[in-house]
């Protein structure tokens, strides 16, 4: 099969579909592979590394008139719709739901769009999600504690303290995959952490498994407003599927708080579940509201785009291998996860969410 790897061209996205090692695989199994000039600057991948594997850089009108398969990382934009073919598969995160444009582009073009986010495990898990949310709960900490610093309008504190000088406490709302990627790398640097959730069974494995600085919270609201009044970094990493993250933290609580506390709510892409969150870019990253630092950035790990994808292509591989060897048909009804990664196919909405959320045909 022929795939291609086009330049993402979304502003400030550095990420690419394919590393040139991942690429030499495919070539070794005897596909063709087409990457544009540059695809893979952003991530640390020039284009002689994937010469060395056996690619052909080319433009990015040669990448979609020439693949059979398009692997990208974010969806396509109105300058892309003319050039995806009738047939074309395109793998990629789409978010259908989001943009009723690129539905009906994606729609009219006749390609077989499959979505990174709606490929699903059996136990419900989006295993194509967590590599994101592992990097966002890591740099969460990582911001929080830059912002914690004076010069950044933070307290001033750092998270381990020091010998004889108490560690800053690090308050995470919600146990998932960001939540416990973020306890750890607080326990790690030493700082005292407590992480919240509704989820009983969750807070109980996370008691075994977190080092001794790791203490565990129902997440109720009278817990949250004690909580917050401690604390010196307080993550925010809710999710309820399907729905907007509730408040948690009202605009009233930030008078509770120290002034300096560094809030980072990584849910913003969700809502947020602190009530003065607006979503905010890397080149803008923070504001303060009454005297409390805000760190609202929805696209986290596209400040790290080496580690983002090489994370993101580990499990993204699989499925380009099965896609490629097999065709989407037939790959799609050999794997259930990945057939339920199939949104748009042949001008025809498959995934039903997506039609109910323009009330288009199914
Ligand atoms: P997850 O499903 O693994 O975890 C979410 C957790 O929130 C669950 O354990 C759930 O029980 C808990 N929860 C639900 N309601 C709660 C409440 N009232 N109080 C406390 N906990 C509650 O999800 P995840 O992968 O960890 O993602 C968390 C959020 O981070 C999502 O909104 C996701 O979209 C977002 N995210 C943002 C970025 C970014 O760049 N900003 C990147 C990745 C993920």
């Amino acid at each position: 099969m022929v795939i291609g790897v086009p330049k993402e061209i979304k502003t400030l996205e550095n990420r690419v579909g394919l590393t040139p090692a991942h690429c030499a695989d495919l070539v070794k199994l005897g596909h063709k592979l087409l990457v544009e000039t540059k695809a893979g600057e952003g991530s640390g991948f020039l284009d002689e590394e994937y010469q060395n594997a056996g690619v052909s850089i080319c433009q990015a009108e040669d990448v979609y008139s020439g693949a059979d398969l398009v692997v990208k990382v974010k969806e396509p934009l109105e300058k892309e719709y003319s050039l995806i073919k009738k047939g074309q598969t395109i793998f990629t995160y789409f978010h259908f739901a989001s943009s009723r444009q690129l539905t009906e582009a994606m729609i009219k073009s006749g390609a077989v769009c499959i979505s990174y986010e709606t490929v699903e495990k059996s136990d419900r898990s989006l295993p194509l999600l967590v590599p994101m949310s592992e990097v966002a709960g890591r740099m969460a900490v990582q911001k929080g504690a830059n912002y914690l610093e004076k010069h950044n309008q933070g307290r001033g504190i750092l998270l381990g303290g020091v010998p004889g000088v108490k560690p800053a406490n690090v308050v995470i709302i919600g146990a998932g995959i960001v939540g416990t990627n973020a306890a750890k790398m607080a326990a790690g640097l030493g700082a005292n952490v407590t992480i919240m959730d509704i989820n009983v069974a969750r807070l109980r494995y996370l008691e075994d498994i977190m080092p001794a600085n790791v203490y565990t919270l129902y997440s109720s609201q009278s817990n949250v407003n004690e909580a917050v009044k401690t604390a010196d970094l307080i993550i925010g990493a809710i999710l309820v599927p399907g729905a907007k993250a509730p408040i948690l933290i009202s605009r009233d609580m930030l008078k509770t708080m120290k002034p300096g506390t560094v809030l980072v709510d990584v849910a913003v892409d969700q809502g947020g579940c602190i009530e003065t969150c607006k979503p905010t870019t890397h080149e803008n990253p923070t504001y303060v509201v009454d005297g409390i630092v805000h760190y609202c950035v929805a696209n986290m790990p596209g400040a790290v785009p080496f580690t983002s994808t090489l994370a993101l292509t580990n499990v993204t591989y699989p499925y380009v291998c099965q896609i490629a060897s097999k065709g989407w048909q037939k790959a799609c009804r050999e794997n259930e996860e990945l057939k339920k990664g199939l949104n748009v196919v042949n001008g025809q909405i498959v995934y039903k969410k997506i039609s109910e959320a323009f009330e288009l045909p199914y």
